[in-house]
């Protein structure tokens, strides 16, 4: 193949969000000087209280069982923020997509809400990082629907058979990949999937931003 450009999944592929929830309940108390909330203590109450668009119920009957003035939709957007502070790069992501830039036309295609998406584009300062930024929230379809594809290349200018799309999820973007006709290629992670047979390859991701210049020259072979 001629690789004319490179396709990106954005969650647990470029930026992922740290597991430790625990540390999160503790930075969102903290920032708005509540007591320590406990995470089983937080699980609990979230059994009971969830199923809303927020967690301010959950935050509600938490402070409920305490003295405090605390409002619970000041908490509980506190902990959303901090939820979204813990989303980070997986590496020094800027300089691997500006070296590709040189050499490729560099695209994002990620599910979710637009809104949703874009705010962590925002907050990673990734908006102008693309050529091309496709949202699956705005069309028909998520991944792997064929049209989420379609959008992605139409964006870059070129051909599916052009264009590496690299991802995470077997189904979703290794599949959903191929059979758009484009080359896909595996990120993988500790206890993550194992490598479906449809990756033209995988990369591991920690060594993403090291290894793929090479992985992409080597599955360009004109
Ligand atoms: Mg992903």
């Amino acid at each position: 193949m001629r690789v004319d450009a490179v396709g990106f999944d954005l969650d647990a592929t470029l930026a992922r969000t740290e597991r430790s929830r625990a540390a999160i309940l503790a930075a969102a108390t903290d920032r708005v000087g509540a007591a320590r909330i406990t995470r089983a203590e937080y699980l609990a109450a979230h059994d009971e209280h969830s199923g809303g668009d927020t967690r301010e119920p959950v935050f509600a009957a938490l402070l409920d069982d305490r003295e405090t003035n605390v409002n619970p939709a000041i908490l509980a957007e506190a902990y959303r923020e901090a939820l979204a502070d813990t989303f980070a790069p997986v590496g020094d992501v800027l300089s691997l997509l500006g070296d590709l830039r040189d050499q490729y036309r560099v695209g994002l295609l990620t599910d979710g809400p637009v809104a949703t998406q874009r705010d962590k584009l925002d907050r990673l300062g990734w908006e102008e990082l693309f050529d091309a930024t496709v949202v699956t929230g705005a069309l028909p379809a998520p991944k792997p629907d064929e049209r989420a594809f379609d959008a992605l290349v139409a964006g870059l200018d070129t051909a599916a058979e052009s264009v590496v799309y690299v991802g995470d999820h077997p189904q979703k973007d290794i599949v959903g990949a191929r059979d758009a006709g484009l080359v896909p290629v595996q990120v993988r992670y500790d206890d993550g999937p194992d490598t479906h047979p449809a990756a033209a390859t995988a990369v591991r991701r920690d060594r993403l931003v090291d290894e793929l210049p090479s992985v992409l020259a080597g599955l360009d072979d004109e």
